[in-house]
């Protein structure tokens, strides 16, 4: 007989968040707690172990009504061996997640890279849902990505697929962490769009903001607020966002492009610069097919895409 729930695990380099999910996708209990990343991988494990007792625990879910669980992680790993490959935040290389934490759970065990599983909570009950083709861009200090075909995540041979924020939207543009100059996360990244909003500045353009740590939230703010510098940013931002938009509409003819991450609390005021930006772009059959929308679960992406995972996969 199929199990009634499954357990979806988003780790984080600062915090853990566990759900237990029902085969409805209800989310039927929460919890989390910080990532002890420098007491080292078994310490996290044993966090997560206990984390997801007492999350079965306190909602009165016995460990015989559990189908698995789905443990979302930073890569790059390897869901097939169930590692995770390298956690720069987590100081993790090579380390055996599934066999480790199913162990100490007792719990059948699978491993999604975190970027997939909030694309996929989002595509099964969030802005994607009732899509059959979704992509979804993450803005934060990077960007990240999930491409969703026909209802299946796109994972690829190298578990690396859906990394949209190195494909490359300005040849010998500008530098990005990866090695590659002019990827879409050297623009569009909450961390970038600081950046050239530093540098234009430094260069002497004016702006009514002038501390020198200025976050991504101050700019978009600045914007709205009529600064010239803060909207030219904003506005570089919607463009190469546009740009990437466009090079997905034509490459895979998506129904929709979900957008996450910190930037999206600017709301329309964000939105309506990048639709603005891309309806405009040529080729118009597959740019006017795609939505551009704002993401809408939030913190539970990961968990619910993980446990969604763990649905799929194990119960
Ligand atoms: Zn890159």
């Amino acid at each position: 007989m199929s199990k009634k729930y499954v357990v979806g695990i988003d780790l984080g380099g600062t915090n853990a968040r566990a759900a237990a999910v029902d085969r409805d996708l209800h989310i039927a209990a929460r919890n989390r707690c910080s990532t002890p990343a420098a007491d080292g991988f078994a310490a996290v494990m044993r966090s997560l172990a206990q984390l997801t007792d007492e999350l079965l625990r306190d909602a009165k879910i016995d460990k015989s009504e559990v189908g698995g669980l789905c443990i979302a992680c930073p890569g790059p790993l390897d869901g097939d061996q169930g590692i995770v490959i390298h956690a720069p935040n987590l100081q993790w290389f090579d380390v055996p997640v599934v066999k480790t934490l199913g162990d100490l759970t007792g719990l059948k065990t699978i491993l999604e890279n975190d970027a997939n599983a909030a694309g996929y909570g989002e595509f099964i009950a969030g802005a994607g849902k009732g899509a059959q083709t979704m992509i979804m861009m993450t803005l934060g200090t990077g960007v990240g990505g999930a491409v969703v075909i026909d209802g299946q995540l796109r994972r690829g041979p190298s578990w690396t697929g859906g990394e949209l924020g190195h494909t490359v939207i300005l040849d010998g543009g500008r530098q990005c962490a990866c090695g590659q100059r002019g990827c879409l996360e050297a623009y569009a990244s909450a961390t970038s769009t600081v950046g050239r909003f530093v540098e234009a500045r430094q260069a002497g353009r004016p702006s009514s903001l002038t501390a020198a740590a200025v976050s991504c939230r101050e700019i978009f703010t600045a914007a709205k607020e009529g600064d010239e510098l803060a909207k030219e940013i904003v506005a570089g931002t919607a463009h190469y966002i546009a740009v990437a938009a466009s090079n997905l509409a034509n490459l895979l003819n998506p129904d929709r492009l979900v957008i996450s991450g910190g930037p999206i609390q600017a709301g329309d005021f964000l939105f309506d610069q990048i639709r603005a930006a891309y309806v405009n772009r040529p080729f118009a059959r597959p740019v006017q097919h795609m939505q551009i929308l704002s993401a809408t679960l939030g913190e539970d992406a990961g968990v619910v895409g993980a446990a969604g995972c763990a649905l799929r996969l194990l119960a």
